[in-house]
């Protein structure tokens, strides 16, 4: 095995304007890779620390100039002549060199960058595909094999609100989800053809078609009720069927419109107690065919979970974003208390690789379904797109199919598909 030779990280400025990291490895083979993490707007509290500047001469304090000098002068340094694949050793270097419980001394993106970069670069080595080479690694560690069968059914992220809309909606995130009797190439394909569907019906109310953050359309409609709405006529619009066909889902993020223990949203003409925010919820489950719902509550409010829980539908996934901050203290917790069953997985918020699989692998023992999702804001990486395929999580989030950053994960997707599985 090759050795690491040098390795460099630098600035570049992500989808929403503001810097982000990205490096770049050589082995002594000459092999060459690059990455760059990407970064959250909407952050749970519990998630691993991001550092950033604080300089505000430079780029409002968002510069990431001191993590790409933690890589170039101290770490970068300590491991040429590791093989890169030593991944979980070097990730375990990393956790102690950092020493804290949130990655806050050396920052969590840059931790993730290092083991991005690491792994990459054994993939290349090993001259297998990057998923593929994502579930060796799953196996390797944990010494059950993930059959690599199907790409992850995406849900597309048509309508944005909350932290990534212009002020318009309260609920963040308004999914479109295809049954996953289509490939995914059919699904794509019917995802961007109800993009311009939703585009058309927009346009004839006369309502704006700017984007947001994760490339959905941002209207400002009077209630969360409205977009529900108008996802369901550009449905059938496509003449499919919405709980046979399709289904749709949120991303509500709670913590939003959380304050002072009630949630304040426009749909209800006051600030709702926790049980009448529940109910709120259920009926928009039922009424829709609402088959994800993610942080539907507040990120504290375990006893709320555990209602809401028990209120809503078996057969839905009920996923814990913010809730679990891909934590496996915090998944413990929520497989104990059964407060959700499934699992948001983003690598950033724990800070490496081997610490993200390790919790899909607490999620796989415990039957909780997990979901690999990006940041609002991203680079054109498609890393996360082989790393959903490598550990086959029961979804994909890579917000709408427009926007560089987002397409690029879905065009490596269809890829995979059409190249390596021969669908
Ligand atoms: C999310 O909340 O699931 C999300 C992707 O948003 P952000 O990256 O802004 O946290
Ligand atoms: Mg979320």
């Amino acid at each position: 095995m090759s050795k690491i030779k040098k390795i460099i990280a630098y600035e570049v400025i992500d989808s929403r304007s503001f810097p982000t990291l990205e490096g770049r490895l050589t082995l002594d083979n000459g092999i060459e890779v690059v990455s760059s993490v990407p970064s959250g707007t909407s952050i749970g509290k519990y998630e691993a620390v991001e550092l950033r500047d604080g300089d505000d001469n430079r780029f409002s304090g968002q510069g990431v100039t001191r993590a790409a000098g933690f890589i170039n002068d101290l770490i970068g340094p300590k491991l040429i002549n590791v093989s890169p694949s030593k991944q979980i050793d070097i990730d375990n270097w990393l956790i102690k060199a950092d020493g804290t419980n949130n990655k806050s001394r050396l920052g969590a993106n840059t931790t993730l960058l290092i083991s991005e970069l690491v792994t990459k670069a054994a993939a290349k080595e090993k001259q297998l595909p990057l998923f593929r080479y994502i579930n060796e690694l799953y196996h390797s560690t944990y010494r059950e094999e993930i059959t690599i069968e199907r790409i992850p059914s995406p849900l597309f992220n048509l309508i944005n609100g909350g932290k990534h809309g212009s002020n318009n909606l309260d609920i963040q995130e308004f999914w479109v989800i295809l049954s996953s009797n289509y490939s995914f190439g059919k699904a794509y394909q019917m995802g961007v053809e109800l993009f311009h569907e939703l585009k058309e019906i927009l346009n004839s109310r006369e309502v704006s078609t700017t984007v947001g953050d994760e490339g959905g359309f941002s209207p400002s409609l009077v209630a969360n009720i409205d977009a529900l709405e108008i996802l369901s006529e550009a449905i059938i619009g496509r003449r499919l069927k919405l709980g046979l066909d399709i289904f749709l889902g949120l991303d509500v993020a709670a913590n939003y419109f959380f304050h002072n223990d009630r949630y304040q949203v426009r749909d209800i003409p006051h600030p709702a107690k926790p049980s009448e925010f529940i109910e709120f919820l259920n009926t928009l489950v039922q009424k829709y065919s609402i088959l994800v719902l993610e942080d539907g509550l507040n990120e504290d409010s375990w006893d709320d979970w555990v209602k809401l829980s028990n209120r809503v539908s078996k057969e839905i996934y009920l996923a814990g974003d913010d809730l679990l901050a891909t934590n496996k203290e915090k998944l413990t917790k929520a497989i104990k208390m059964h407060a959700c069953n499934t699992i948001i997985i983003k690598p950033n918020q724990i800070g490496t690789i081997s610490e993200t699989l390790s919790v899909i692998n607490l999620a796989r023992k415990n039957k909780f379904n997990y979901i690999v999702a990006h940041r609002s804001g991203e680079t054109n990486d498609s890393f996360i797109a082989d790393f959903a395929v490598g550990v086959q999580s029961d979804f994909i989030k890579f917000g709408a199919p427009c926007r560089g950053e987002r397409v690029a994960k879905y065009n490596r997707l269809w890829q995979i598909e059409r190249e390596e599985l021969k669908i």
